[in-house]
């Protein structure tokens, strides 16, 4: 059999390290939603992490989700509006458990591939965690617009990754 070399299959680093994360994201027992993350220093990859459980306590899938429900007050137009979130809390997310896994050294000016937006509370850690670039893939809504003011305003590059779909066995529908 001849090796064969093609550029036109060769993954570009976007597609090649979010791939990653998404198989990482496969090892979550979180039936919301899988997330998978991966640390990038300098193109080699320094660490994965998914959200779940802590060692040794139940998960999802023995005990059920931990669903909690946030109120948050936000003023439109002037106006006060509550607005009701829903959330698993028995999971540590995939991004809390990435900086739990990984040295600060590792993370400065380092970039942080995670298959879904995170949330205000995983955003507000990134933040002051060393990471200078985040990419992500499906947007979380709930959180969207305070998560971007917060990195403009820290000067951490986020974006979400354009003209991508996942390897087919990590897709799943998530719950909002
Ligand atoms: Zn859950
Ligand atoms: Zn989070």
């Amino acid at each position: 059999m001849t090796a064969v070399t093609n550029d036109a299959i060769r993954k570009d680093w976007d597609t090649y390290f979010m791939d990653i994360a998404y198989m990482v994201s496969t090892r979550s027992r979180c039936p919301r939603r899988h997330v998978g993350a991966v640390l990038v220093q300098g193109k080699k990859l320094l660490g994965t992490a998914y959200n779940g459980a802590p060692m040794g306590a139940h998960d999802c899938l023995e005990a059920g989700c931990m669903i909690a429900e946030e109120v948050e007050v936000k003023s439109v137009d002037g106006k006060d509006q509550v607005v009701r979130k829903q959330r698993c809390i028995r999971t540590i997310h995939a991004e809390q458990n990435l900086l739990l896994f990984t040295d600060r050294a590792d993370r400065e000016g380092s970039v942080v591939y995670v298959t879904d937006q995170p949330c205000w509370t995983c955003a507000n850690m990134l933040a002051n965690s060393g990471v200078q670039e985040i990419v992500y893939h499906r947007a979380y809504p709930k959180d969207s617009e305070k998560v971007y003011a917060l990195m403009a305003q820290q000067g951490i590059a986020f974006r979400q990754v354009e003209h991508y779909a996942p390897p087919a066995q990590a897709l799943m529908d998530v719950t909002q």
